[in-house]
C-alpha cells in the first residue's frame, strides 16, 4: 500500500498561493523608489482593517511581533502575569516572556481545544493584567466568557487570531472580538507576505504606540520636525525594527483580494472532510460551536496511536503535522518557569491524539479522498 501510495505526489499540509497578479505586485514595488516603508504599509492597513471591520490595522515584521507590540502597547511589564493556553504555538507565550512578564499557562476545552474560560478564572492572580485567547485552527474562541471575566477583573483581552482572519463568533468579526487581535503573514497561514503580521484595534492610542515601537520607538511627529529641523527625531521608548516592507505589503495587498474566494474554499474541503469522516469513527474531527463561522486554518483529528499514524500518513506522501506540544511541555518553558505534565492535563491529552491534515485552497476533493483512505487503511491496520 505504502510504496504504491507514494508514487502520487507529496501533499502538504498547508502551502501558499501565489498568482501572476501577485508576482506584478511585487515587480511594481522593486522598480519604485520604495522598498521598505512607503505608500504600501498604509494601503494594507487601510485594507487589512477594512476586511475585519476594525478602526485600526498596524502591520508588523512578524505574528510574533505583533503579539509582542500588542502587549507593550497596553503597557504589560516586568512581573505583570498573562494569560495564556496550553494548546498554542510558542511565540503566543513567548512574547510575554520578551515584556520580562509571566506567562501563565490555563487548560484548554476537551471538545474543541480552545482556552477554557473556567481555568482562565482560576489563574487569575492580583497581578494578571492580560489574557491572550488563541482561536485554535481557526475557530473563534468564546468571546462572551472571556470579556465578561476580563471586564470583572480589568484585564485587556488580546485574541492571538493567527489562524482565524474572516472567522465570526455570533456573526461578529475577528479582528474586532477582542481589545487587540493579531494575525500572521507566514506562508502556511490564509494569506502570505512571506514573513509578516498584523495588529487590529479600535483603539487609536494604542495603534500609534505600535507604530512607534515598530520603528525603534522613534517618534516622527511631523509637527515637530518641522519646528526642529527637518532631520530631526527622538527616541520615547525602547522599540524594535518590527517593520514591514512596501515589497511585503504589496504582496499582502494582493492576496487579501484572494481571501473571501479562500477562506470559502477552505470551508468547502473542510466540509468534505467531515461528511467523509462520518464513516471512519475511529477518527474523530474537533467539535464546532454553533456561534461561530470558523476560518479552517487547521483541519485537525484525533487519532488513536498518532505517532504511528503520522509515520505511516508521510510514507504515504501525506504531510501532515501535530499542532502543538502544549507550551508548558517545552524544555525552556519546563527550565524556567518550573513547568511540567500535570500542569493542563486537557493540553496533555489532547496532544498525544491531535494530527493536523492537508488544507489549502488548492487542494481538490479527490486529494481529501485519498487523505481519508490512506488515513482509513492505516487506522484499520494499526487496529488488528
Ligand atoms: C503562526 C502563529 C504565530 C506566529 O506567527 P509568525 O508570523 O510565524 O511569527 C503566533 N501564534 C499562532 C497561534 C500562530 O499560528
Amino acid at each position: 500500500m505504502t510504496a504504491e501510495m507514494s508514487d502520487l505526489p507529496f501533499l502538504p499540509y498547508g502551502r501558499q498561493q501565489i498568482s501572476a497578479e501577485d508576482e506584478a505586485a511585487v515587480l511594481e514595488v522593486l522598480r519604485s523608489d520604495w522598498l521598505t516603508t512607503g505608500p504600501r504599509v498604509a494601503a494594507f492597513e487601510q485594507a487589512f482593517a477594512q476586511f475585519c471591520g476594525a478602526a485600526e490595522a498596524v502591520a508588523v515584521s512578524s505574528g510574533t511581533a505583533a503579539l509582542h507590540a500588542a502587549l507593550q502597547a497596553v503597557g504589560i511589564v516586568e512581573d505583570d502575569e498573562v494569560i495564556v493556553p496550553a494548546m498554542t504555538f510558542a511565540a503566543t507565550a513567548n512574547a510575554v516572556l520578551y515584556q520580562r512578564a509571566k506567562p501563565v499557562i490555563a487548560d484548554v476545552l476537551p471538545d474543541t481545544l480552545l482556552i477554557d474560560p473556567v481555568a482562565v478564572a482560576a489563574a487569575i492572580t492580583p497581578r494578571t493584567r492580560a489574557v491572550i485567547a488563541v482561536d485554535y485552527a481557526g475557530q473563534p474562541c468564546d468571546y462572551d466568557a472571556l470579556r465578561q471575566l476580563c471586564d470583572v477583573h480589568g484585564l485587556v483581552l488580546i485574541a492571538d487570531a493567527c489562524h482565524a482572519p474572516g472567522a465570526l463568533y455570533k456573526g461578529r468579526q475577528v479582528g474586532t472580538l477582542a481589545d487587540l487581535s493579531t494575525f500572521s503573514f507566514h506562508p502556511v497561514k490564509h494569506l502570505t507576505t512571506a514573513e509578516g503580521g498584523m495588529i487590529t484595534t479600535q483603539n487609536p492610542v494604542w495603534a500609534e504606540r505600535m507604530r512607534v515601537f515598530r520603528n525603534h520607538g522613534i517618534t516622527s511627529d511631523h509637527a515637530q520636525r518641522e519646528q526642529k529641523g527637518t532631520w530631526f527625531y527622538e527616541m520615547q521608548e525602547l522599540g524594535y525594527n518590527y517593520r514591514l516592507s512596501d515589497l511585503q505589503c504589496a504582496l499582502g495587498l494582493s492576496q487579501l483580494k484572494q481571501l473571501p474566494a479562500w477562506l470559502t474554499r477552505r470551508r468547502q474541503l473542510a466540509q468534505t472532510y467531515q461528511q467523509l469522516l462520518l464513516s471512519l469513527p475511529q477518527v474523530q474531527p474537533l467539535a464546532l460551536s454553533p456561534d461561530i463561522e470558523h476560518a479552517w486554518h487547521l483541519y485537525v483529528v484525533q487519532v488513536p496511536q498518532r505517532d504511528r499514524v503520522f509515520q505511516a500518513l508521510r510514507a504515504a506522501g501525506i504531510g501532515c503535522q501535530v499542532h502543538y506540544i502544549p507550551v508548558h511541555l517545552h524544555p525552556y518553558y519546563q527550565r524556567h518557569l518550573q513547568t511540567g505534565p500535570g500542569l493542563c492535563p486537557v493540553a496533555e491529552q489532547a496532544y498525544a491524539s491531535v494530527l493536523s491534515l492537508p488544507l489549502f485552497p488548492q487542494l481538490s476533493e479527490a486529494d481529501v479522498t485519498r487523505v481519508l483512505q490512506s488515513l482509513g487503511s492505516i487506522v484499520r491496520h494499526l487496529e488488528k
